[in-house]
């Protein structure tokens, strides 16, 4: 049975007005579909809402100089969290984060991703009094949202077969050591066993996902790097972000990596195949609106990006995709 460690949380079904109605006076930052579904039901408004929206270091200072000084509620996805994080650090006041998906894991980490120009940086120290995961919000979202959730646990696989591959190359600056894939094994074993609950979205499979997102974002603190999280998977997305100026949702974006960088690190393809097929994830590009093109061409621009960008040392600087055939490539994540 796989246990995790990390912030305090509690699960249930609708029980997110009921401790909004209890918990006196807040600020709620959160986006309007969430605080649409349950708003009806909280008697205890809010003293302010704000539209989480933007999360660059200037503007949310400005917010949190700005707010009352009251508990601070983040519900929604990851940019409610980091933003409501931020208020909560900057000011010292008590904080609830609410995740309205499971597609990230934002808000059981501490730092908050930031945006500055164009990049992202992590920043702050947040510790929630709690984090509330409503089921409820989980299964009004599109499915596809609670299907990505898998994204950045499956990452782990992929990630820490490149964190060893850097230490047998010498260039890892971690200190890997042979105990550390144990955990890896122990998440995607966990994973594979909670897949066809994350499908049928049913109570003990999104426990099991969120409990699979707490313990790494303990782990991320725990070991001061998410070198055993990210890795080639997250190159190849971040890549696919510059090849072609937009995104997709990250957790479908790094699944679409797991499946490429697995299949050629010769790393259990196969494995994390029937992983993704379980939770229903998507993952052939024409179901991403993602074209054949836009594909080919940022799998063969990742080795080139990785290393001009100094990322970790993972496969994805050592795989030269330039004399892989389409066909090979496209095999992995059209099936
Ligand atoms: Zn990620």
């Amino acid at each position: 049975m796989f246990k995790a460690n990390g912030s305090n949380v509690k699960y249930g079904s609708n029980i997110c007005a009921d401790y909004l109605n209890n918990l006196g006076e807040y600020i709620l930052i959160t986006h309007k579909e969430p605080w649409d579904l349950i708003k009806a039901d909280v008697s205890n408004q809010p003293k302010l809402i704000v539209e989480a929206k933007e999360l660059s270091k200037k503007y949310l200072d400005d917010l949190a100089h700005d707010v009352p000084g009251v508990h601070v509620v983040g519900l929604g996805g990851g940019s409610a969290m980091d933003t409501a994080k931020w208020v909560h650090w900057r000011r010292d006041l008590p904080l609830t984060l609410i995740p309205s998906i499971p597609s990230v894991d934002a808000c059981f980490t501490r730092m908050s991703a930031l945006r500055e120009q164009g990049g992202v940086i992590y920043d702050g120290d947040a510790i929630p009094d709690l984090v509330l995961v409503d089921f409820e919000l989980f299964r009004s979202a599109p499915t596809s949202m609670v299907t990505s959730g898998i994204g950045d646990v499956l990452a782990c696989h992929t990630a820490w077969f490149d964190w060893q591959f850097a230490h047998q190359q010498g260039k890892d600056e971690f200190g890997w050591t042979p105990e550390d894939p144990q955990i890896s094994h122990r998440y995607l074993a966990e994973l594979a066993d909670c897949a066809p609950g994350v499908k049928a979205q049913t109570d003990d499979g999104l426990r099991r996902l969120m409990e699979l997102h707490r313990d790494i974002g303990w782990r991320c603190h725990e070991m001061k790097h998410a070198r055993f999280e990210e890795g080639s998977e997250h190159f190849f997305a971040y890549t696919f972000e510059e090849v072609t100026g937009r995104t997709i949702a990250h957790g479908e974006l790094v699944t679409l990596g797991v499946l490429l960088m697995s299949k050629f690190q010769g790393n259990n393809f196969e494995d994390v195949q029937e992983i993704v097929k379980n939770a229903g994830t998507r993952h052939r590009l024409e179901d991403l609106k993602v074209s054949v093109q836009e594909f080919l061409a940022s799998v063969r621009r990742t080795q080139s990006f990785s290393i001009e960008q100094n990322h970790w040392f993972s496969y994805a600087q050592t795989i030269d995709f330039s004399k892989v055939s389409d066909e090979a490539i496209l095999e992995c994540v059209n099936w």
